[in-house]
């Protein structure tokens, strides 16, 4: 669809969408909307409120329907951090939608009607393995619902089945592909991933490729699927194989905004900014300007593939890791990037947002990947200070110590960031 076309369909969409919730006698729905005008046009999306995860808590479990209970067909939930999970109802239309988006996003890993996928994300309340099982249906391809874990029948199943799709998480895609020569399958079809549900980077995919591509012989595409079960699930966002770095967003049921995560302005195209979702056609539990968490920006350049559909880059973190250091957004990813970029480095690192001033200091400590002068230590000081300004737009403290001079944490994830208020050092 040309982009002006599809621009027309969202307004209409949302101008629908707004009149659905008005109408749903939802009190949660009458509440936010009280006081917003009429809405007509994409461009008006602004004037509208945020709904964000507390909404869907604080009504748990119907409280944000937005049709009659006897119109729901399923319910999904997500896994709360802490607390009770977060549910989410469908109508027959939106597992209808839910499940042509996650077919969209198996075609753009490659997979065609005539495939045989197997699914193995976890079946049940988690929306990944229905969400992808539908998926592979309504594309008209042979789903294998193998749910997770059991990489030995899993092995077995792709081989013996023919299977040429695999959708999991990439930690999983990559543990069986280690397994799979050890237990002595050489041979196997599998020529694509559909892989997410958890972070990774590049260098991880160029770890799963490499992987893959040596049990099956040929090529391997690791695609990335984004989706949040608060918005539909898997499918929301997806990674084509002919422009790996940015995913497809399928915005005409999901409209896409970067917004400032600490301002919550809309920010301009190849800005990095918080995620937010519009569930333009969702029935039975829509959401207005869903505020994601997820760090991202849009990537204007059209994709090699020809689709229309707008991209986004690959999700860079969470907004609950962001720092605000003297009204700048810092991401400890960004300063991780510098960090690991420069060869005389380790790549340990921790950093310290000093607060014992008013204006909050932020301080990177780093060391010597071998031991050196003190020259050296100011040498490589100086670049990296420098490098840090230049990607931050931030000045930086910076401190250089020898080898092991930067504490590792104890097991579990590694701590990095540290705040001081007072005269103790926080990490030593
Ligand atoms: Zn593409």
């Amino acid at each position: 669809m040309a982009p002006a076309q599809r621009a027309a369909q969202q307004g209409v969409r949302l101008a629908d969408l707004v009149a659905r919730l008005r109408a749903s006698g939802s009190p949660f729905w009458e509440a936010r909307l009280a006081g917003v005008g009429d809405v007509a046009r994409v461009e008006d999306l602004g004037d509208l409120p945020f709904t964000v995860r507390e909404d869907l808590r604080d009504s748990y479990p119907f409280g944000m329907l937005a049709v009659p209970p006897e119109q729901t067909v399923r319910i999904h939930a997500s896994s709360g951090t802490r607390g009770k999970p977060t549910i989410v109802s469908y109508t027959a239309d939106d597992v209808a939608v839910f499940a042509e988006v996650n077919a969209r996003a198996i075609a753009c890993a490659g997979g065609t009607p005539a495939d045989i996928v197997q699914v193995a994300y976890g079946y049940g309340l988690f929306t990944g393995g229905l969400g992808l099982h539908y998926g592979v249906e309504a594309l008209g391809a042979t789903a294998v619902p193998a749910s997770g874990g059991n990489p030995l029948l899993q092995l077995q199943l792709l081989d013996d089945l023919g299977v040429s799709g695999l959708c999991c998480t990439p930690s999983f895609a990559l543990l069986l592909a280690e397994r799979a020569r050890p237990a002595g399958y050489t041979d196997l079809g599998v020529r694509y991933g559909v892989l997410g549900a958890e972070p990774w980077s590049d260098a991880f995919r160029g770890k799963v490729i490499e992987a893959w591509s040596a049990v099956t012989g040929r090529q391997f595409d690791a695609c990335d699927i984004y989706g949040l079960s608060e918005v539909i699930g898997p499918g929301v966002a997806m990674e084509c194989r002919e422009g790996p770095g940015a995913l497809h967003i399928f915005s005409d049921h999901f409209l896409p905004e970067v917004v400032d995560p600490a301002t919550g302005d809309p920010l301009p195209p190849g800005e990095q900014g918080e995620l937010v979702l519009t569930t333009l056609t969702k029935q039975a539990q829509p959401v207005l300007r869903y505020r994601t968490g997820d760090l991202t920006r849009l990537v204007e350049e059209p994709c090699p593939c020809g689709r229309t559909f707008p991209r986004m880059a690959r999700i860079t973190g969470r907004v609950d890791d962001m720092l605000v250091i003297r009204g700048i957004n810092v991401f400890p990813r960004e300063i991780e990037a510098v960090v690991l970029d420069d060869q005389a480095l380790s790549g340990q690192y921790a950093i310290i947002v000093d607060r014992r001033s008013t204006l909050p200091e932020l301080e990177v400590r780093v060391e010597l990947a071998r031991p050196g002068s003190e020259q050296d230590r100011s040498t490589v000081g100086e670049r990296l200070a420098e490098r840090l300004l230049a990607r931050l737009r931030l000045r930086v403290v910076v401190a250089v110590g020898e080898p092991g001079a930067v504490p590792r944490t104890e097991g579990g994830k590694a701590v990095r960031v540290f705040s001081r208020t007072g005269d103790d050092d926080p990490i030593l």
